[in-house]
């Protein structure tokens, strides 16, 4: 990687001039290894650009990843083909200390809805890994066609990561939608089978994760899976998190122990700050003391408007307590007044008016439809607290948000269970057979809770949920083809991860056209 010497005088001046130190204050000494053993990504697609990431880290596990305290000259190039021979926009960013020598770049000036190759460079030390993103469509263009891919809750110990292999590999991508559990915060498990528990076929390195460093080192494990690090460089994300980036189950001031807010509160930052600090995202998603604003619009043109929700930071508490097996909730308890917040409920019904696109995809992480989940023999309705079931009111004005603007075109992407499930949102939660308002898809996880079980054992579910079109125990992800006619989507799934190098196939087909919410086997 060349970059002139001018172009560098005039890069390194504008860096002092921005973050207000001099050129000399920088590290000019080879870092003497490979810097970029966590790879690259690139997220959060606008019709001009996107962001890319990468952090440098020698030695992933050890204090500071193996750096030296001192900022970092890092350059950085964007090339509209893979070997670099026409490189549109390059520069140099500095990796700070303060930010674990991560490094974001809002690239602009690129042309909608193409593919572009980035890398970055480090004096004295090796290339990065080449990442490929896509622009997304000018604003007011007639998309022919989108591919996303959905996936999230990687445990580390469970599973291999051979389906971000698979989704890497997927023709066409414009955009990897990770609904979060991108870490989990717990301490390491003994490998091997246990009796009635999950079996560990990696480990995590430490206890349970509190201090930045611990949650940055977190992630530089499970970053240095190469197969994670594959999708990353096939696809630009566009992330959310869920619970396991900070404590399970933790909504707004709250984690699921009773820890005073106030302690909660330092957890809190500093796992969002090393979430911050690990994905590609944009100035807009800086962590703060009070939290940070993770919900954002991405727009493809007239064919899609993307919702990325929050459903954790602006949530009251669970009602009953979080978990509902050990605590079971009556049916009118679940009565927790909003799962969103004021202000992000306002922004998403205004985004919802607005939209004015053939499709609305919100992009979340907790079951929206209502979920029977009573034992096989049980007779009463049993309804789980951390899902938007436990927030019946708050459900019932998306829904209504959603009719008022006269819209049949949503359809809402879901994480945080584990399995896959399709179904839809009915209108009344006491007729899940009658009038539907959105489809809902919900993404299997990666690796968490190993190769599970199959559809075994589970046609209670199916029975007790008639608005169900499919429920299954397997890992895998989903992947959604989206034109003006229709959309469908691919429900994937691994014949195995406990073990590396399973297999991918299509386990279902799902179609939707955008004049009515219902859901076709495709
Ligand atoms: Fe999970
Ligand atoms: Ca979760």
């Amino acid at each position: 990687m060349n970059l002139d010497r001018r172009q560098l005088i005039k890069t390194a001046g504008s860096i002092a001039l921005i973050t207000g130190f001099s050129r000399s204050a920088l590290f000019a000494a080879p870092l003497g290894a490979n810097p970029f053993t966590l790879g690259v990504a690139a997220g959060d697609p606008w019709p001009d650009g996107f962001v890319i990431w990468t952090r440098l880290a020698p030695r992933p596990l050890d204090e500071h990843g193996g750096m030296p305290a001192a900022r970092v000259p890092v350059r950085w190039e964007v090339a509209e083909d893979e070997g670099f021979s026409r490189v549109v926009r390059k520069g140099e960013s500095v990796a700070l200390p303060e930010l674990a020598h991560s490094v974001h770049v809002e690239v602009d000036g690129l042309q909608p809805h193409r593919p572009y190759w980035y890398r970055f460079a480090v004096a004295g030390s090796d290339v990065s890994p080449v990442g490929m993103a896509r622009t997304a469509p000018a604003r007011d263009a007639l998309v022919q066609r989108l591919r996303i891919g959905v996936g999230g809750c990687q445990h580390y110990e469970m599973g291999y990561y051979d389906a971000w292999k698979h989704l890497a590999a997927e023709p066409d991508l414009d955009l990897i939608f990770h609904y979060g559990d991108y870490i989990y915060e717990g301490g390491t498990t003994p490998l091997g089978p246990r009796p009635d528990k999950w079996t560990a076929v990696r480990q995590h390195v430490g206890g349970e994760i509190y201090s930045i460093d611990d949650y940055r080192r977190r992630y530089a494990q499970y970053k240095s899976d190469a197969n994670l690090q594959a999708a990353h460089a096939a696809c630009a994300f566009a992330v959310s998190f869920d619970d396991h980036e900070i404590d399970n189950n933790w909504v707004s001031d709250f984690d699921q122990d009773g820890t005073s807010p106030e302690i909660f509160a330092l957890r809190r930052y500093a796992a969002l700050q090393a979430w911050y600090e690990h994905m590609p995202v944009r100035k807009a998603q800086f962590p703060t003391a009070g939290g940070l604003s993770a919900y954002r619009r991405l727009d493809y043109g007239r064919l899609m408007r993307m919702h990325v929700l929050d459903t954790r930071s602006h949530r009251a508490d669970q009602p009953c307590g979080d978990d509902f097996r050990k605590n079971p909730c009556p049916p009118e308890a679940h009565m927790a007044p909003t799962v969103l917040g004021d202000a992000q409920e306002n922004w998403l019904d205004q985004g919802l008016g607005s939209a004015g696109t053939t499709w609305n995809l919100l992009a979340q992480q907790i079951i929206v439809m209502p979920v029977d989940f009573r034992e096989p023999d049980a007779t009463e309705a049993q309804f789980a607290t951390d899902l938007w079931d436990g927030y019946r009111p708050a459900r019932k004005r998306l829904i209504e948000s959603i009719q008022r603007h006269k819209l049949s075109n949503v359809v809402i992407a879901t994480g945080d269970h584990h399995r896959h499930l399709v179904g839809s949102v009915p209108e009344n939660d006491e007729n899940p057979d009658g009038q539907k308002v959105a489809v809902e898809f919900q993404a299997a996880s990666i690796s968490s809770e190993g190769n599970g079980k199959g559809e075994a054992g589970l046609d209670h579910m199916m029975r007790n949920n008639p608005h169900f079109s499919l429920y299954t125990d397997r890992r895998g992800y989903q992947l959604f083809d989206i034109t003006r006619e229709r959309w469908k989507t691919d429900v994937k799934v691994m014949d195995r991860v406990e073990t590396p190098g399973g297999q991918i196939s299509t386990l279902a087909s799902f179609v939707v056209t955008p004049d009515a919410p219902v859901l076709h086997r495709g």
